[in-house]
């Protein structure tokens, strides 16, 4: 059986070892979560309904626990690791109102009664990247589990031991055996075998673009229902008249938080040309103070890349000759630390344009508000982003010409779980989070009963 060494990131201490699930066990998980669900989905709403708060609960008294173990695997700095950890309860909390409120409808027809009825899909196979193993699982497990479905978890192979932990605490909680599986393993093992496997009736992949497209084809030959978040390239839109100390400031955080291994990170940071030398004479001290150290430390805002295949990737991007204009800092030794980095490539550069999914943000000039959204919209994603502007006019007029799922205007709003969030163009399909989430679990279906 094949394994992972799971390492400290943040000095590239052994933590251990996790053995892989095998193609035999994937399906041994498969038939025993088709059982927990059936039962599940056959229970009072009202039992599922408390059955998630109660999990929500007990993930609550564990923030700690859980946070401790996010700052060891993946390197995240604590305050953000406890806000992790959170977001899991809160989604479990949110949709624990969602089993009493699947509403169909009733639909005037003649001859009888017309109901639609929202059944869920069965089991849900949920394959997770390593940059936020904890909210990311959660907000396909919630929704999912709300709707009457089982789920399978795939978490990435870097990072699996705190989606192994709310498996166990989903146990410890009550709720059913078998409902919810976690699977540590390979893509190419555990994450094919959701996609292939019949009885699987729904993937939510969040993950690369490369690796979503082979999973949306791998679904097409069932017609299997799939949700892909995937990558990102996101604009941060600084416009003449915006308050500049305020979008320099704030700019920091919105690219370099989560060591910038964030699919929402605005890594294009657009800015008129008019404006460019008094904002990257605010934004240099900005970077500067941009604290980056030891995870464990309440102060610290960026922690080091996940591993040193990641750390390469990204040192790659920086070795293709582009200006830099100024760097933040970095510890040394070991770990995979690197400074936050502010570059000024040109619009063709691949730093400018691919996903570097690292701590650097390239700051390109534009003329005026059509080259700003042309600019913004140069990309293969549409993820994220925000507008910087005084002008309300123009705020509704480039937050409805950005083609893109989650925008963000004098600020950098975050992922909401009450709020829909997904990507236009290549970042991704469908929706996660927000009021309607259970639904993209379940199917339609119509019933006309006649009075005949
Ligand atoms: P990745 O390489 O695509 O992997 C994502 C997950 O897919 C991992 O669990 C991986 O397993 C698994 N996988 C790999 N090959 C597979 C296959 N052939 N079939 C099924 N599953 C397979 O992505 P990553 O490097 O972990 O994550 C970074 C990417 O995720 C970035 O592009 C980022 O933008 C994106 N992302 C998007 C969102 C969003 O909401 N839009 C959020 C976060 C991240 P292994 O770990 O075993 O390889």
């Amino acid at each position: 059986m094949s394994s992972t060494t799971v390492i400290n990131p943040a000095d590239e201490s052994v933590i251990g070892t996790i053995e892989h699930t095998t193609l035999e066990h994937v399906d041994e998980a498969v038939a025993r979560a088709v059982v927990a669900q059936r039962a599940w989905a056959a229970l009072a709403p009202v039992d599922r309904a408390r059955a998630l708060r109660r999990f929500a609960a007990v993930i609550d008294a564990h923030i700690d626990e859980l946070a401790a173990l996010e700052v060891r695997n993946s390197g995240h700095p604590i305050a953000q690791a406890r806000w992790e950890a959170g977001n899991v309860r809160d989604v479990l909390d949110y949709y624990s109102g969602a089993p009493e409120r699947m509403l169909g409808q009733q639909i005037p027809v003649a001859g009888g009664l017309d109901v639609t009825f929202h059944e869920p899909l069965g089991v849900v196979g949920v394959i997770v990247p390593w940059n936020f193993p904890m909210p990311i699982a959660g907000w396909a497990l919630g929704p999912a589990l709300a709707a009457g479905n089982a789920v399978l978890l795939k978490p990435a192979d870097w990072t699996p031991l705190t989606a192994m932990r709310l498996g166990e605490l989903a146990l410890e909680s009550g709720l059913p055996e078998h409902l919810f599986q976690v699977l540590p393993g390979r893509g190419s093992v555990v994450g094919e075998r959701f996609v292939t496997h019949e009885q699987v009736r729904k993937i939510v992949f969040t993950g690369s673009t490369e690796v979503g497209k082979r999973v949306m084809a791998g679904c097409a030959a069932q017609v299997k229902p799939v949700t892909l978040e995937l990558g990102g390239k996101s604009a941060n839109i600084v416009f003449a008249d915006a308050d500049l100390e305020l979008a320099a400031s704030s700019a920091p955080g919105s690219v370099f938080d989560n060591a910038g291994q964030d699919c929402c990170a605005r890594s294009r940071l657009l800015v008129e040309r008019s404006v460019l030398d008094r904002f990257l004479a605010l934004l240099e001290p900005a970077v500067q103070a941009f604290a980056v150290g030891d995870p464990n430390d309440e102060a610290t805002a960026m922690g080091p890349l996940v591993s040193r295949e990641h750390f390469d990737n990204v040192r790659a991007f920086l070795e293709e000759g582009v200006e830099v204009a100024f760097r933040g800092s970095a510890p040394t030794g070991p770990g995979y630390w690197m400074a936050p980095t502010v570059v000024l490539p040109s619009r063709t550069d691949r730093i400018a344009r691919d996903e570097v999914f690292g701590p650097v943000v390239s700051v390109l000039p534009f003329d005026d508000e059509a080259d700003a959204v042309a600019l913004a919209n140069d990309s293969e994603f549409g993820l994220s982003g925000s507008i910087f502007t005084r002008d309300l006019g123009r705020a509704i007029r480039v937050s409805r010409g950005v083609e893109s799922g989650n925008l963000s205007v004098n600020s950098h709003s975050s992922v909401r779980y009450a709020t829909p969030f997904g990507g236009f163009k290549q970042s991704g399909l469908g929706r996660e989070l927000g009021p309607d989430a259970p639904l993209a679990f379940t199917e339609t279906k119509n019933v006309f009963y006649s009075h005949a």
